[in-house]
């Protein structure tokens, strides 16, 4: 052996051997780093393949693939999801994946395409691709966001808080959506009694990150009396749609009384009678209709839309969620004055 090998302590051999290990361990890294890139391709591949085939209509399955092709193709996806076109979003999206062998290159494809199946209503493929995503680059924020709308549409209340661990640790704010789910928790509880439910609510209208309507909206349909006391002066704009169509019978007209506010809303209802001092509610709307009432004109009513202060669409129906962008409290409520119509006094709860 002493024949074959230099001597162990020969400097150059030791020198020649940590050389060697070097380049095996790089080649090996080389190596089996490509095995993986190719296997993820694959695995992505055959995840992909489970989509629809037979619902490709858009003629671009054998169209050739350009990298240039890339961003005119994904600003069509786009506005095929922002006109509602899910359908023909999906195939581009899908053609521009299969075409693109480099995830980090198509993760934003992957996103488009997980919340085209959200907003077209497939919430099972929308959470599978934005559990690939995850699967490929677990910090990736936005499908951590889109998973828990995802689970919370698919009532998974619990994995939907589960998408809170990861957007913590990422120093992401959760609070609001986490009472969200909580509240919605709550609310759904069949084991829990009716006045376990008032109790908890009216703790949670205490907390920072618990929106008010939502919480008065269950208060005015599990326990009035409790609702009715807990109205607060300066968030009762939040509430006046609710308030507006409340049936006469669940009026409560000591707590109204005591209050200028409310007192306006339902003389301008014409629920109760105006007293000599009208009272003023600084709701532009209210004290238009009691000045028309005043000059004679009765046949005016309110008529309500929801804004989005997020993403500033308005819709006909209220909302907790803003159907377009998923924020939650977004909501804005916006009162018109508007002739009456002849059917009126309908509840919101
Ligand atoms: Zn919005």
């Amino acid at each position: 052996m002493d024949s074959i090998l230099p001597a162990y302590d020969d400097p150059l051999f030791s020198i020649l051997v940590i050389i060697t290990l070097i380049l095996i361990v790089a080649v090996s890294s080389f190596v089996m780093g490509n095995i993986k890139e190719k296997n993820r391709r694959k695995t992505l591949k055959d995840f992909l393949q489970g989509f629809n085939q037979e619902e490709r209509q858009l003629e671009i399955e054998e169209m050739p693939f350009e990298p240039t092709l890339v961003k005119p193709l994904s600003l069509l996806a786009q506005a095929f999801k922002n006109q509602g076109e899910y359908q023909k979003s999906i195939n581009l999206n899908l053609y521009l994946i299969n075409n693109i062998s480099n995830f980090f290159e198509k993760e934003k494809i992957l996103e488009e395409l997980g919340e085209t199946y959200l907003k077209a209503g497939f919430l099972k493929r929308s959470e599978s691709i934005f559990l690939e995503i995850l699967h490929k680059h677990p910090r990736n924020i936005k499908a951590l966001y889109r998973l828990g709308v995802v689970y919370e549409l698919l009532h998974q209340y619990d994995k939907a808080l589960e998408t809170i661990i990861p957007l913590k640790i990422l120093k992401k704010r959760t609070e609001s959506f986490e009472a969200h789910i909580k509240l919605i928790q709550l609310l759904q509880n069949k084991k829990i009694t009716t006045n376990q439910k008032v109790e908890r609510l009216q703790q949670l209208l205490k907390l920072e990150h618990y929106a008010y309507r939502p919480i008065m909206k269950a208060l005015f349909s599990l326990d009035l009396k409790v609702a009715w006391s807990n109205i607060q002066t300066d968030k009762i704009h939040f509430i006046l749609d609710i308030l507006w169509f409340l049936p006469s019978s669940n009026l409560n007209l000591d707590i109204i009384s005591t209050n200028k506010i409310l007192s306006a809303i339902y003389i301008a209802k014409g629920v109760i009678e105006p007293t000599t001092t009208i009272p003023k509610s600084n709701i532009f709307a209210i004290d238009t209709i009691i000045s028309a009432k005043k000059g004679g004109n009765n046949s005016v009513d309110l008529l309500f839309n929801y804004g989005c202060s997020k993403c500033k669409q308005h819709f006909p129906i209220g909302f907790i969620r803003c159907p377009k962008c998923y924020a939650i409290d977004s909501i804005q409520i916006m009162e018109t004055v508007a002739k009456k119509e002849s059917q009126t006094g309908y509840s919101l709860l």
